[in-house]
């Protein structure tokens, strides 16, 4: 995709986010649009930011990693949003701003761990596997309270909200429903954690239905870079 095309994707993209807000009387400003840029070269990322762009939503932790050594210059805030493995980490805590995807405690407690000292603590989301999908990623509900009071705790990170991935569904109105849960899962933990801020939900294919219930960051790939690239030719 050349420049061209680019701006004109987030310009189509910002409008949604704009008419989405005006309908739930939200302000399109406390909604942050994650640029998922899993598959994207460096070169589309630079490109994006060009235009604004600021946040960045990566799953695969390599080629991340080439990303953001090759972007340095450019004080990008980078977001984890993919399946962590314990032995991944060490390099999230070290290179990233942001992991939504903390779906147990073990993690969070690497991540905090390993968080270097010089840097400011790592932002987290705890996902929720909230239309209870065969994926094996994110906390059951019943689960998620000890989970949350137990992250909050913990040193050089700090606990800011929920992420989900629903299962895809074809209606507005069966689209809402698990952010509607996620919603008021968030609202459930701020009884106690009143500085839970986030809820990371919305991709291309939902956005409206996830501003709708609140969402405060929406994570679009497709509807910004295009359609993704597969292994064999990118
Ligand atoms: C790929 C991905 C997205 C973006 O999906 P699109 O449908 O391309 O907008 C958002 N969140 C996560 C966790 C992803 O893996």
């Amino acid at each position: 995709m050349d420049t061209d095309q680019l701006a004109q994707q987030l310009a189509k993209l910002r409008e949604r986010v704009r008419l989405g807000a005006e309908k739930s009387q939200r302000e399109p400003a406390e909604i942050r649009v994650l640029a998922v840029s899993k598959t994207r070269g460096a070169d589309e990322v630079r490109a994006a930011a060009a235009l604004g762009v600021r946040d960045f939503g990566e799953n695969y932790l390599q080629e991340s990693l080439t990303k953001i050594d090759a972007l340095d210059d450019l004080k990008l805030c980078w977001h984890f949003i993919g399946p962590i493995q314990s032995n991944k980490t060490r390099a999230i805590a070290e290179h990233f701003d942001w992991v939504h995807s903390v779906d147990r405690l073990k993690i969070a407690q690497r991540l905090s761990e390993q968080r270097p000292a010089h840097l400011p603590d790592l932002q987290l989301c705890l996902q929720v596997n909230i239309s209870a999908q065969d994926s094996k990623s994110g906390v059951a509900l019943c689960d998620l309270s000890a989970l949350a009071t137990a992250v909050a705790q913990l040193p050089r990170v700090q606990l800011r909200g929920l992420m989900a991935i629903p299962a895809p569904a074809d209606t507005f109105a069966r689209q809402c429903e698990p952010f509607a849960a996620l919603r008021t899962a968030l609202g459930q933990l701020q009884a106690n954690l009143p500085e839970l801020d986030t809820l990371s939900m919305g991709m291309s294919a939902d956005l409206e239905a996830a501003i709708a219930e609140g969402a405060t960051i929406v994570r679009i790939g497709t509807d910004i870079f295009g359609p993704r690239r597969t292994a064999s030719n990118g």
